[in-house]
């Protein structure tokens, strides 16, 4: 089940019996246009609309099956073109904790990306040198992209935290944020003192799984089949990570 929160009531996804939301906003956004001439207008938006980018920002240490399911659940929600991974570099609220070489997380993500003809990695946060911050790679990717409507991707506890972020004020301007959240998360307010119609909440269930369960696991030598894609499985062992 996958559950869209937003503040912007007219962009409710609406839930099929299955209680799925049913329609991407891209429809959404189609059936709220007073110019919408129907099937027509609908075949010139997919010709002529700018391209829709995903921002999937995480540590990624590692990358598991639940990121991948919420970036292949946002890119059907949003009707996304491409969700570029960006595993940060340095991540600013970790500096007092190990974090694993920024090389072995990007190996990981383009390991378990490789596969989805839609889902890309960026270097951007890791090659920058310094702390990662939001704001950089959102510079960073309107760059590459100046056209495109931006859509940065994270997890919800992340975003939480979205208003002690540096730069937050102009942050707005480069991206609507999906914060993707795992079952039984209840909101912190953080959404609603956000700027109107700038975050949603979107449940994904895969997120069950958690990066700091499955180091837990790999530490123990139990195993994460299933877990994380079967090349990260691999790598975990060949490269001998999380083991204490
Ligand atoms: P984190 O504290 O490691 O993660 C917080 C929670 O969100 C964890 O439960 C984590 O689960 C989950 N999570 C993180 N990334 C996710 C993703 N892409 N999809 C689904 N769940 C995700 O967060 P972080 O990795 O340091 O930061 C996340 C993003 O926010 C990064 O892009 C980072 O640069 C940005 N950020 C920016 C600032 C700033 O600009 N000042 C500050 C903080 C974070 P898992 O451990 O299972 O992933």
């Amino acid at each position: 089940m996958t559950t869209a929160v937003t503040d912007d009531s007219s962009a409710q996804a609406a839930p099929d019996c299955h209680g799925r939301s049913q329609r991407r906003m891209s429809e959404l956004s189609l059936q709220n246009d007073p110019d919408s001439g129907g099937v027509s207008k609908r075949i010139n938006r997919q010709r002529h609309h700018p391209p829709r980018i995903g921002i999937m920002g995480g540590t990624f240490d590692p990358i598991h099956n639940g990121h991948l399911v919420a970036a292949s659940e946002v890119a059907w929600v949003y009707d996304l073109d491409e969700v570029i991974f960006v595993p940060t570099g340095r991540p600013v609220f970790k500096q007092d904790k190990v974090v694993t070489n920024a090389e072995d997380r990007y190996l990981m993500t383009v390991i378990a990306t490789a596969p989805n003809p839609k889902f890309t990695v960026s270097r951007v946060d890791i090659d920058r040198p310094g702390i990662t911050y939001t704001i950089d790679t959102l510079r960073d990717i309107r760059g590459q992209y100046p056209d495109a409507e931006l859509f940065f991707i994270t997890g919800a506890d992340a975003v939480a935290e979205i208003l002690r972020w540096k730069d937050v004020d102009s942050i707005w301007d480069y991206a609507h944020f999906v914060a993707v959240t795992r079952p039984g998360y209840s909101d912190s307010g953080t959404i609603r003192r956000a700027p109107k119609g700038k975050v949603d909440a979107l449940e994904i269930p895969a997120l069950a799984i958690s990066s700091t369960d499955i180091r837990h696991r790999a530490s123990l030598r139990e195993p994460v089949w299933y877990l994380v894609p079967d090349g990260v499985v691999q790598y975990i062992a060949k490269h001998g990570l999380y083991r204490v």
